[in-house]
């Protein structure tokens, strides 16, 4: 017998993946969640029917939701990464010498255990000492915390649920007082084919605190429309202004030098959503 596991993406349009097995399953007190083996893409983290991950194409994501901003920021000591309770944004964040301390805030504890359990390839990192994991609730741990971080990750869910303040202009203008003097935050802003709202609305709330803003994209296959954005806020340091020749390489499979000022450049269509 064959099955096949279904995402919609849309009310009228969804992936389908061959499923080899499937690992494990429960409802958590957030969300449900899923751990299955895909023939196509190995084994994939699924939230509320929502794929968040998956062990072929998480380099992706993992990396430019991380070493754009990194890459940015002169020395960065202290990052927080909120969400991301799979660990991979942490894994790639400590590829960065300079860095001292990394916090996860991650909301559903049993994200973390799944994650660390079934996919040891990308939660393998959280258990370094340089690593914090906080459970508990991103939006009041920023609320709380005044000049601490040189760089915030926004890794989350879509916004439903517990991730609907994620997406919120007072939560970036926390982010901009939980940052230190050249802070920097990045933010996963959903895909430009099919939430064009979200893209506006986050892009128009970090403008509210940050003077430098910018979008970019990446294409990560599992993803609604496989065409991603990322929204980066910064208080002095231009992510276009860095010298390339002055990145160091890391260990990495789609971020490059390059790539860092490349993927700035919109289509029009893009650009056109935040031109207002
Ligand atoms: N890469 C992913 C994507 O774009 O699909 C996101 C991955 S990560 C698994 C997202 C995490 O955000 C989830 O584990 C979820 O529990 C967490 N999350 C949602 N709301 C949160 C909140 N308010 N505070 C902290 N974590 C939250």
């Amino acid at each position: 017998m064959e099955l096949w596991y279904t995402e919609k993406q849309t009310e009228v349009y969804g992936i389908t993946a061959k499923i080899k097995e499937t690992l494990y399953t429960t409802q958590t007190p957030f969300q449900h969640l899923a751990v299955i083996d895909t023939e196509q893409f190995g084994r994939m983290l699924v939230l509320d029917g929502m794929v968040q991950t998956t062990i072929k194409d998480e380099f992706v994501y993992h990396e430019m939701i991380s070493h754009v901003a990194l890459n940015t920021h002169p020395n960065p000591k202290r990052v927080a990464v909120i969400g991301g309770g799979d660990g991979g944004a942490i894994r790639e964040v400590l590829k960065h010498p300079s860095v001292e301390k990394a916090t996860l805030v991650e909301i559903d504890g049993e994200v973390i255990r799944a994650a660390k359990q079934y996919l040891p390839e990308i939660a393998g990192m959280l258990d370094d000492s340089r690593v914090e994991v906080l459970v508990a609730d991103g939006i009041k741990h920023i609320e709380e915390s005044a000049n601490t971080y040189d760089v915030i990750i926004v890794d989350s869910t879509e916004p439903v649920g517990a991730a609907i303040g994620l997406f919120s202009e007072g939560f970036y203008a926390n982010i901009h007082r939980a940052l230190t003097k050249d802070g920097i935050l990045v933010a996963q802003t959903e895909s430009p084919y099919f939430n064009q709202d979200i893209i506006k609305k986050c892009n128009v709330g970090i403008r509210k605190s940050f003077p430098i803003t910018r979008l970019y994209l990446a294409s990560i296959p599992t993803y609604p429309s496989g065409l991603w954005s990322f929204t980066l806020g910064s208080k002095t340091m231009d992510p276009l202004a860095v010298d390339e020749r002055e990145i160091a390489t890391l260990p990495t499979k789609y971020y490059t030098a390059a790539i860092h000022k490349a993927v700035f450049h919109l289509p029009q269509f893009v650009a056109d959503i935040i031109s207002e």
